[in-house]
């Protein structure tokens, strides 16, 4: 077959991810979660702050509290009292003295400056500044940080480490977020044996619903699992109605390429409406996307590199867009040198696996894995990059610029 009228029915993969997420709708489901329930979730609405922070007016400083006015170079003013962090002073404050006190202790009514302990000096008559004073000095005023009724977190953001502790800060004990995703989850093939089983002749062990389970828990997905399905019409055909009913998006692997296509085409055309892509990338150039019943469907190749590289590009932003998680950004790319010959040949989009590190000079450099065969899930594991070579690319030298992309959490890097 003449290859460009082939690689012409290919569709780029930025008109794949542009299709999938025209298509999806956010869940809108709202719930409300404690705050120590929260990481991995999804903020279904802006996060308003209850409170001023800081919520009165303290000390950003060991010292003294005074009223300026009482304050000239070389006169001595008695310490009236002390104010401590969570103990403020609320005695008489006799006129011409001054008030000890600690950092995020509240400054007491009246005082218009604290001097730090460094300038002050200690004598029998009481404590002598003799520094310059500026009003409001040392004084940390309600609101500076965050304003009662402010904004804090937008809308669709993740929250973890970064977010949790300002909502802690803040006294908030509950969260808005959108309901978990529910994602089923099944691996197709008469050749497939589940892990702790021994292999028959001609059998391989599901790497696809290990790699998949692993990605979706990461992505704080609520999972179904319903294992293995035969190749089999009414097994997939049940396979796909129970996991439809189950779930917000059904995710399978195998039986999308080239043999096996028709027959899954020939069961799903009675359940929904799924097209079958031949993308132009590699590794994973056969792709099922579509509506079901209920539910969103994806069909991975089978491939476990495949697999996991379709997950990684495309299901990945479909999930951040159905879990309502629209501040999601795509892996990052890189330019960077590529200290390896790679092989490749113009027509698709290759995600092959290397591992960037830097040299000597602190400059990037980006190393192959080796074997790029979309079966070589070990080129993963060793890898921590995707080298992106573009469609039209052909072989690449020693030493020429390449884009790679560093794995994200989902790859474990
Ligand atoms: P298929 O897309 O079903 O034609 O499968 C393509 C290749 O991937 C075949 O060599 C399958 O044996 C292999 N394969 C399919 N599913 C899996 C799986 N879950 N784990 C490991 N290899 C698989
Ligand atoms: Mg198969």
């Amino acid at each position: 077959m003449d290859c460009c009228a082939e690689t012409n029915k290919l569709i780029s993969l930025e008109q794949a991810i542009e299709k999938i997420l025209l298509a999806a709708t956010p869940l809108q489901d709202i719930e409300h979660v404690a705050l120590t329930e929260a990481a991995g979730r999804i903020t279904a609405q802006p996060v308003i702050s209850p409170i001023n922070v800081p919520p009165f007016a303290n000390s950003a400083m060991d010292g003294y509290a005074v009223r300026m006015a009482d304050v000239a170079s070389g006169k001595a003013l008695p310490v009236a009292g002390k104010a401590f962090a969570g103990i403020p002073f609320h005695g008489e404050w006799p006129a011409g003295s001054c008030i000890r006190i600690m950092t995020g202790a509240p400054v007491p009514t009246g005082a218009d400056a604290v001097i730090m302990q460094e300038q002050a000096d200690i004598t029998d008559d009481g404590v002598i500044f003799n520094h310059p004073l500026k009003i409001g000095q040392n004084i940390r005023l309600p609101g500076e940080d965050i304003q009662q009724n402010e904004s804090v977190l937008s809308a669709g953001l993740k929250l973890g480490a970064a977010q949790l502790p300002l909502l802690a800060s803040l006294g908030v004990a509950n969260v808005a977020v959108v309901r978990r995703l529910k994602v089923a989850l099944f691996s197709t093939g008469d050749e497939l044996q589940p892990i702790g089983q021994p292999l028959s002749e001609g059998q391989i062990y599901d790497t696809n619903r290990f790699a998949v389970r692993l990605m979706l828990e990461q992505l704080g997905c609520d999972i179904i699992d319903l294992g293995i399905i035969r190749d089999d019409t009414e097994a997939l055909k049940a396979a796909f109605k129970e996991a439809d009913s189950r779930a917000d998006i059904v995710i399978s692997s195998g039986g999308v390429s080239v043999g096996e296509a028709d027959y899954t085409k020939m069961i799903l055309d009675e359940l929904g409406e799924i097209s079958f892509w031949k993308l132009a990338m590699k590794p994973g150039k056969p792709f099922a996307f579509g509506k079901l019943k209920n539910s969103w469907f994806c069909g991975l190749p089978g491939n476990p590199v495949s697999a996991a590289v379709t997950f990684y590009q495309l299901v990945q932003p479909l999930l951040a867009k159905l879990s309502g998680h629209s501040q999601w950004q795509p892996p990052r790319r890189l330019k960077v040198r590529t200290a390896d010959a790679l092989r490749k040949a113009p027509g698709r989009l290759d995600f092959q696996r290397g591992i960037v590190s830097q040299a000597d000079e602190g400059e990037l450099v980006v190393h192959t894995t080796g074997h790029q065969g979309s079966h070589v899930f070990s080129s993963i594991s060793e890898g921590n990059c995707f080298i992106v070579l573009e469609r039209e690319r052909g072989n690449v030298e020693a030493g020429e610029w390449v884009t790679v992309e560093p794995f994200n959490t989902l790859l474990g890097s």
